[in-house]
């Protein structure tokens, strides 16, 4: 079968500086697209997209520290790398920059001359945000960055990351599956179907007071925050539908459990819900549920 997949459709999102702002949603959602083409990986058809118009101030560390760090590199020409791809230094200032880089990951700097497979993960990744942070970027991609690190190192790397993010006022587009992560680092999350944002909200109010049907199921299937705390059980019926073919009107209605007559025909648009909280729901209008 062939045809035009728009794996993202319509979205907006304003990520504002020293501010994280997360996209989540099952596989296949449109988050990597995304974040490619903000990376500018992936160049959109239509539309464009805007970082403090400086393309070259936007960096990524990924899922992987293990395939993201070339083996055959040492730490200091991974990290200098981007350095010398962007700024003419001599090799002094380089030097003396990749080892402050270092020192502010929370590595020695004696760790510049060793080779990716000398360092755990937790380490490896803490490079990788050295190199990301060599250019001095603005905005730096977070695709996953602690889902492949062992569960005791993680918090010590978000941690890192956000202190980081205080002191360069930096700003994040965070792609990440778990919800606590999302919940932790976000100053606004975006949950994303087949290629939209379906709800928009900061994270205290999406994760008590969640409206779209898809952003309840996901966090339903999630660990409760706290064991008192109640959570109503929507089970997500179905599997995600193809992008080449996507479902009329609500792209979601096949699988949602309070799907109406117009779902399948009326396109519901991102709406203000409350103060800072969006969802493109027909349950909804003008911020007040549709009595039914
Ligand atoms: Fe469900 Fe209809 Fe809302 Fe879509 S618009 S999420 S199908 S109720």
């Amino acid at each position: 079968m062939t045809g035009t997949v728009k794996a993202v459709d319509g979205i907006s999102i304003k990520i504002m500086p020293g501010q994280t702002y997360s996209l989540v949603g099952e596989s296949g959602c449109g988050k990597t697209t995304t974040s490619r083409m903000v990376l500018m990986a992936d160049r959109p058809t239509e539309g464009s997209i805007y970082f403090d118009n400086r393309p070259a101030s936007v960096q990524a560390v990924f899922q992987d520290p293990w395939s993201s760090l070339n083996p055959r590199m040492r730490v200091d020409q991974i990290i200098s790398e981007p350095l010398v791809t962007h700024r003419s230094l001599s090799r002094a200032e380089v030097r003396s920059q990749v080892q402050e880089l270092l020192q502010v990951v929370g590595l020695h700097p004696f760790h510049a001359e060793r080779y990716p497979h000398e360092f755990s993960g937790g380490q490896r990744q803490r490079i990788a945000i050295a190199r990301a942070l060599s250019t001095r970027p603005k905005l730096i991609v977070l695709d996953e960055p602690v889902s492949a690190l062992d569960v005791s190192i993680r918090a010590q790397i978000l941690n890192l990351l956000k202190e980081l993010q205080s002191t360069y006022n930096l700003s994040y587009l965070l792609i990440a599956h778990n919800l606590a992560t999302v919940r932790y680092m976000s100053h606004t999350v975006g949950v994303m179907y087949l290629g939209k944002i379906v709800e928009e909200s900061p994270p205290a109010e999406l994760f008590t007071n969640a409206q779209h049907p898809y952003t309840r199921a996901l966090i339903s299937a999630s660990l409760p925050a706290h064991p008192r705390q109640r959570r109503e059980e929507i089970v997500l019926a179905g599997e995600v539908p193809s992008p080449l073919n996507p479902p009329g009107g609500c792209t979601f209605h096949p699988r949602c459990p309070f799907v109406m007559e117009r779902c399948s025909v009326d396109i519901p648009l991102l709406k203000a819900y409350s103060s800072g909280h969006m969802t493109a729901c027909h349950l909804y209008e003008d911020g007040v549920p549709v009595a039914g």
